[in-house]
């Protein structure tokens, strides 16, 4: 058991899905190609596709700006500000768009109005080639509905799966997930369950871009070590984990 062992093997395996641009499980983000694509071709998209990330499983979260698009029938960013109640509508269509279906719609308003004020209604504005990645991350934080966690996990896949060529990455992170937590603090790379010891751990491990190991935990997160009955015996962490598996990250039972 080491925590230099499980770091290795992180980054690794963070190496690895960086080489092939992985989304989440494999190629796809959302399991539907249609979705995919409108993600990839449409940055606007994608920045809605940031803000559904949250209290959803991941596929239907970055589905969601696809859903929304079928629904209204555009994805207009200035009707989508000036027509608040009928983007909160779609939303609330059955089956209902999303868990948070009073405050998402009002995210993607605000959004819609800030990508036409500010960015010329062009989001990949936000992520120009060359840009740092802190700026980046303080842009995307500055959006409401986009926190911390969401702006590092936004940043990460910007560069690993879109290519967007941003500098810094010595300062990327891994998003202060639930899956990345439980992982970190399972394996021994992590005494305890905040923020800054993640980072820490993360930098200690892959200090060139400590981000590297954010969807490898996250997969592993979700994948094996899950909160019941992980599978100690099939996971790629499995060697050299301290296998502490009675332990959860606080606040979520
Ligand atoms: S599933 Fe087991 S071996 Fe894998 S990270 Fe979790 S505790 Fe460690």
């Amino acid at each position: 058991m080491s925590a230099e062992g499980v770091s290795a093997l992180l980054v690794s395996y963070g190496r690895d899905l960086q080489a092939a641009g992985a989304a989440q499980d494999g190629e796809s983000f959302t399991g539907r190609p249609e979705a995919d694509d409108l993600l990839r071709q449409d940055p606007n998209a994608l920045l809605l596709g940031i803000l559904f990330t949250q209290g959803v499983p991941a596929e239907r979260a970055w589905a969601g700006p696809w859903e929304l698009r079928e629904r209204l029938g555009h994805l207009d960013l200035a009707r989508l500000a000036s027509e608040p109640e009928a983007v909160r509508d779609a939303f609330q269509q059955p089956p209902m768009l999303h868990r948070f279906k009073n405050t998402l719609p009002a995210w993607v308003s605000d959004a819609a109005a800030r990508l036409l004020d500010e960015y010329g209604g062009d989001a990949s504005r936000i992520w120009p080639t060359g840009a740092h990645v802190l700026e980046v991350t303080e842009r995307l934080c500055s959006f409401a509905g986009i926190g911390r966690k969401k702006s590092v996990m936004a940043v990460q896949i910007l560069t690993r799966h879109f290519g967007v060529a941003l500098e810094g990455l010595e300062c990327g992170q891994v998003a202060y997930d639930v899956q990345v937590r439980r992982v970190f603090l399972r394996s021994g790379l992590v005494e305890s369950d905040t923020p800054e010891a993640i980072e820490a751990a993360a930098t200690l491990a892959c200090p060139d871009s400590p981000g590297t190991l954010d969807l490898a935990a996250w997969l592993i997160g979700r994948q094996t070590c899950r909160p019941r009955e992980p599978k100690c015996e099939e996971c790629r962490l499995g060697g050299p984990c301290a296998r502490r598996i009675w332990l959860t990250p606080h606040g979520v039972g």
